[in-house]
């Protein structure tokens, strides 16, 4: 790895500039889900136990580059003190200056500080030289722990890490290790399993996918721009029609790359988008006019199983169907507990990632099984479409 971990700084008596992500969602002043501040102990506790001083810095929500109260980290702390029970957590009013000065001097060994919401500042989001320095001259080393922001180059997640000695934290170490093992220096064979509502806003992650993957199954609503792509009529299906000759464009790249693009066999059709609506399966050809395809059927479920059980690694991102209304979470279901029952057999590594796609793995209950799930949203997306991520990027220098 070309980047360095907790593992190999001398952290004893250092101020440690910790980047997380605690990006949670707040309602009415109170934490409704503080699973990504669970995600962020690990780090802070292994810094403590190297005898460092962490000191927290994070982004929360979208304030315009100035002070908001409706956007105060301050709302976080009861949960971040419920995670880290028995420490002392000092919380600063500015993520720079005197306040920020004043918290880090008034630690004692196996406090936290909490700085406030980097983003009041209005030369974070403009990756700002100023402010890292002011950000930096805080404290001795620098640490990333918040993968899910490494997408976007800001003060506290680009420029800051040029500053310091600086290296990756936990959370963030064994999400670059997943995504190494299933994408970077994979075992194959390799399926990439894509799916969801559009072709448009994943172009370029099937373009970089099939250049690096043995088999790439198409599922969801994109499939159906597949299928008209190749003259296949899909009646009121969820379809871009104006992208088919950018699907053809996509069959030729893989063709050219010998990655096996596989699109549905049998369908699952309905003439209502809603859960139960009457739905009948046929073959990928007989979509009526008036129906639309909401699943993908048993006999296209059986060919992804057989390259499933013909792989080493499986990279997932999408559903293969309307999952969110029953029946039509059949085919990702059956999909997903297949390959969780691979990888529990130790034949599979399995890596999954996006908003719904973690969603559905978990209706399946199958993400349990899976080896790692990437709840890093458009950072994981960003890194399947072979996009240098700058705050990975500015760790390896
Ligand atoms: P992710 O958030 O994991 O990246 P997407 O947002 O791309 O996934 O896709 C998920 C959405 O795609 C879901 O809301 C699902 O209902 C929808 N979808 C999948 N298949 C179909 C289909 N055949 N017709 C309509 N919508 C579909
Ligand atoms: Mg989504």
């Amino acid at each position: 790895m070309a980047w360095k971990t907790l593992d190999d700084m001398d952290l004893t008596g250092k101020v440690v500039l910790t980047r997380v992500d605690i990006n949670v969602p707040v309602e009415n002043g109170h934490v409704t889900d503080a699973t990504r501040i669970e995600k962020i102990v690990p780090t802070v506790v292994d810094i403590i136990g190297k005898g460092g001083k962490p000191v927290l810095l994070a982004h929360f929500g979208r304030p315009k580059g100035k002070p908001d109260p409706e956007f105060s980290l301050r709302q976080v702390l009861p949960a971040l003190r419920a995670a880290l029970p028995g420490r002392k957590i000092i919380f600063a009013e500015d993520c720079i200056g005197a306040p920020a000065k004043t918290a880090v001097a008034a630690m004692q060994r196996g406090d936290i500080v909490l700085l406030e919401n980097t983003r009041f500042q209005p030369g974070e989001e403009k990756n700002d030289a100023a402010l890292a320095a002011a950000m930096a001259a805080l404290g001795d080393v620098y640490v990333n722990d918040a993968f899910s922001a490494a997408h976007r180059a800001h003060a506290s997640t680009e420029a800051i890490a040029h500053l310091l000695p600086a290296c990756a934290g936990r959370l963030m170490e064994a999400e670059l290790k997943a995504l190494e093992a299933a994408l970077g220096r994979p075992q194959r064979p390799v399926v990439a399993v894509v799916g969801g509502a559009k072709v448009s806003t994943k172009l370029d992650l099937l373009g970089n996918l099939v250049t690096k993957v043995n088999h790439l199954v198409i599922g969801g609503g994109m499939a159906n721009t597949f299928l008209v792509a190749q003259g296949i009529p899909v009646g009121k299906s969820l379809a871009e029609r104006d992208m088919a000759e950018t699907a053809r464009e996509i069959l030729t790249k893989a063709r050219a790359a010998g990655c096996a693009i596989h699109l549905p066999v049998d369908i699952v059709v309905a003439r209502e988008f809603k859960a139960h609506a009457a739905s009948e399966t046929l073959p990928a050809n007989a979509c009526p006019e008036d129906a639309m395809i909401l699943d993908a059927g048993p006999q296209t479920v059986a060919e992804i199983t057989r390259v499933f059980e013909s792989c080493k690694t499986l990279i997932w991102n999408g559903p293969l169907g309307a999952f969110e209304l029953e029946p039509f979470d059949a085919a990702t279901n059956a999909a997903a507990a297949r390959a969780a029952a691979l990888t529990r057999a130790g034949r599979l590594v399995s890596v999954a990632g996006g908003g719904d796609t973690v969603a559905a793995l978990n209706r399946a209950h199958a993400a349990a099984d899976f080896t790692y799930i990437s709840t890093a949203g458009g950072a994981f997306l960003e890194w399947m479409e072979g996009k240098p991520l700058p705050g990975v990027v500015a760790l390896e220098e």
